[in-house]
């Protein structure tokens, strides 16, 4: 065997320890599948041997698939030509393997030295008894969920088995990740154990249990908490939770309803029927697009970017120590935060001190609330918030190698900050802003030094987002590149590089949906349909609501410096019409101000202004639901496709993964070019042409998307 290695104690007790070559942690690759399957062959046939424990070499006990697993390329591509019989049998064998082990009368520990997760944590299940390290960070979990995939190794059949309904669907449906501790309290798992007494204690577990067996293999087994079909309240807890389920992804994302299906029907027969029921559920989940989509974009092209490939590889890494941050608002505080988490000090300055010191108290209360939540230590928050000086002296910067700005979106006042910055930074520094919507290259007209000027685009709440848009400007040097580039990469969170342009590539097609929804809205098309087409078609919020949060003092400001630096080039967007005629005609400026598209009563509920539709009356015919839905996704897609023809935008891969965990473009599409790809060039293109007949020309397919449409080819591959 290549990937495990066996030895055997004076007890006949094996140790089945893993190790995959080549590879930086353990994965389920199939050369390990084979293995394992020998493996437990050979304790369970071997009458010398008692029983196994199986642990692993590396570090980590199994961090789940692997990616280049041929299975994986099929799915990712949409094209697996294998018969359904062949596909089921694939999915199957590793499934067969973990029953065979919990059955063969040996019994099996498993020792598990590090993260074990998804199919690697489904091997524990299936393991009689599980000890695990006490060391801080390692998890264990079932994620698939959150990649658009369910558990079909066991998992949605041995959780609730071993936990009951109730405790085992918040587990299963958010797929989020435990600590040893909370794993050991919850009831998956055991016992801790220090490193060096982990193997000692399933031995010592083997030798006092040498029948051991499933409690569901044993006669007389019952779920704990019961099933739906013995239980009213769990029949109740099934029916309220895929009701609100059904509510919530409006049924876009099959994985979480799979998995309750599966836990349900699972629980009511025996466990080898609910491990058939799972392999099927599986099965068609993993035929739809959803899974693939959510699998590239979200995890093999986003751990892509992660490793910052356009970072410029001549320029020398220089150790980050203090940056500067401009503005203590909400950006500024929440950068200067995130920068803090890094270890690096930050000095934070605003108009005077107690403005630059409300800032710091940002960050103060944002840390007392993860200690709260336990995501974070006293200790830990109190040294971050040291790092922190509130100032209202430019000469504090004097030691600086980054300034980030995030004062208010204007020209005048980003001017100013940038000179005085300039003034006493050394030369060797990089100038930052993190404008939304002011193009880079003319605000590095105001700089001394323009190749060291570049766009550093968060994302607000700047803790909670992953996404940074980086954004050259035309004199942007390689070397400012990549010292933005590692500020972000301190930061832990994930960079798009873009070229510039009003509104960079986020912000302009992020604002597509609200400019689609004015035009519709402009057209006749009823205001209550809208916004049901955006939630529905998967977007977090629609874009009457989001007008009315964000207010139109903010859109119409931006608008003015737009108006003010196009001259004769300005053309007025329908959204800027709508949201002007709203707000200076009927003083109906957002739900701050009072009220917007929207009527709200003090009791927090809302209502769509009856005054719309004297204004824009609703027309007596009204599209198809499902072609209002197109138009809210495709029009973002469609200027994904402009920002790429126009060079904004270099990478769809970077496009469908900002637009995902940048502005919330459903994930199930995986962004807004793999939208493009899941129908097909050729027909998203004449979709487009039909919605231009319907809605007006600019549904009119670009060029680029002609030329994918002619080649029948898609925009996105997976960057394994
Ligand atoms: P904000 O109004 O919360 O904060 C701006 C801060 O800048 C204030 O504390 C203000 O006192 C300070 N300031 C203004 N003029 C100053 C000056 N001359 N010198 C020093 N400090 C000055 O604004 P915000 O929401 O944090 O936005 C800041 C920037 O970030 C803007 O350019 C905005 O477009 C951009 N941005 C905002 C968001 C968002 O969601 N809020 C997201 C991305 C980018």
């Amino acid at each position: 065997m290549d990937t495990i290695t066996c030895s055997i104690d004076d007890h006949g007790i094996a140790t089945l320890s893993i190790a995959i070559r080549d590879q930086p942690v353990n994965v389920l690759s199939a050369a390990f599948r084979c293995d394992l399957r020998e493996a437990i062959e050979r304790v369970a046939s071997d009458p010398a041997v008692r029983g196994a424990i199986l642990t692993s070499a590396k570090s980590t006990f199994i961090a789940g698939a692997d990616l280049k697993d041929p299975e994986f390329a099929r799915t990712l591509s949409g094209k697996d030509e294998r018969t359904l019989e062949a596909r089921l049998a694939h999915m199957r064998s590793f499934g067969d393997t973990l029953r065979r082990m919990e059955t063969s009368g040996k019994p099996f520990a498993v020792a598990i030295n590090g993260s074990a997760l998804g199919g690697g944590f489904e091997i524990c299940l299936a393991c009689q008894y599980r000890v695990i390290v006490d060391a801080p960070g390692v998890k264990v979990g079932l994620p698939e969920v959150t990649l658009g995939l369910m558990p079909a190794a066991g998992g949605t059949q041995r959780v609730p088995r071993l936990l009951g309904i109730a405790k085992a669907l918040p587990l299963l449906l958010q797929g989020k990740a435990l600590s040893a501790a909370d794993a050991v309290a919850v009831g998956l798992i055991d016992a801790t154990a220090p490193a060096e007494r982990l193997i000692e204690m399933c031995r010592d577990w083997i030798l006092s249990n040498p029948d051991a067996s499933q409690p569901w293999d044993r006669t007389g087994f019952t779920v704990p908490g019961g099933t739906s079909s013995d239980t009213p309240e769990v029949a109740e807890l099934l029916l309220v939770t895929t009701k609100n389920l059904e509510q919530t992804t409006h049924r876009n994302y099959p994985g979480p309803l799979a998995i309750l299906s599966a836990v349900d029907a699972g629980t009511q027969r025996s466990i080898d029927a609910g491990l058939d029921i799972e392999i099927g559920l599986a099965l068609d989940l993993w035929s739809r697009p959803g899974a693939g989509n959510m699998m590239r974009t979200l995890f093999i092209n986003k751990s892509w970017l992660d490793k910052f490939p356009k970072r410029p590889g001549h320029v020398t890494r220089q150790p980050l120590t203090r940056i500067g941050i401009v503005g203590a608002g909400v950006m500024g505080a929440g950068i200067a935060q995130a920068a803090a988490k890094a270890g690096i000090v930050v000095t934070l300055l605003d108009r005077d001190l107690e403005a630059a010191q409300r800032g710091k108290a940002t960050c103060a209360k944002s840390l007392a609330r993860a200690v709260e939540r336990q995501a974070s230590t006293r200790e830990k928050a109190d040294a971050l918030l040291a790092r922190i000086h509130p100032t209202d002296k430019y000469s504090d910067f004097s030691d600086c190698s980054i300034v980030v700005e995030a004062v208010f979106e204007n020209r005048d006042v980003k001017a100013a900050v940038i000179t005085a910055s300039e003034a006493v930074l050394p030369t060797t520094a990089i100038f930052a802003s993190n404008t939304s919507t002011l193009p880079i290259t003319s605000l590095a007209r105001h700089s001394e030094r323009p190749d060291r000027f570049i766009g550093l685009h968060f994302f607000s709440p700047v803790d909670r987002m992953p996404l940074v848009e980086v954004i050259r400007g035309e004199a942007t040097s390689d070397e400012t590149l990549a010292i933005a580039l590692d500020l972000v990469a301190a930061m832990r969170k994930t960079p798009i590089v873009v070229n510039d342009g009003r509104g960079f590539f986020t912000s302009r097609c992020f604002g597509a949906m609200s400019n689609e929804a004015a035009a519709l809205l402009e057209a006749g098309i009823d205001p209550a349909l809208i916004e049901q087409a955006a939630l529905g078609a998967g977007m977090p919020v629609a874009p009457l609501t989001l007008s009315d949060i964000m207010g139109a003092d903010l859109s119409l400001r931006v608008d003015d410096q737009a108006r003010a630096d196009l001259g004769s080039a300005y053309v007025e967007t329908p959204g800027i019409r709508v949201r002007r005629r709203l707000a200076l005609e009927h003083g109906r400026k957002g739900k701050a101000a009072g009220g917007g598209f929207y009527d709200y009563a003090p009791d927090g509920s809302r209502q769509l202004w009856a005054g719309l539709a004297e204004i824009w009356p609703v027309a007596a015919r009204q599209p198809a639901l499902d072609d209002v839905k197109k138009a809210m996704l495709f029009s973002q897609s469609l200027e994904a496709v402009r920002a790429l023809d126009e060079g904004v935008l270099e990478d769809p891969v970077e496009g469908d993964v900002g637009s995902v965990i940048g502005w919330g473009f459903p994930a199930y599409t995986g962004g807004v070019f793999s939208l493009i790809d899941t129908y097909g060039s050729a027909h998203f293109a004449a979709e487009c042409a039909r919605l231009a007949k319907m809605f007006g020309p600019r549904f009119a397919p670009p060029a680029g998307l002609v030329a994918k449409a002619q080649a029948n080819a898609a925009f996105v591959e997976a960057r394994l």
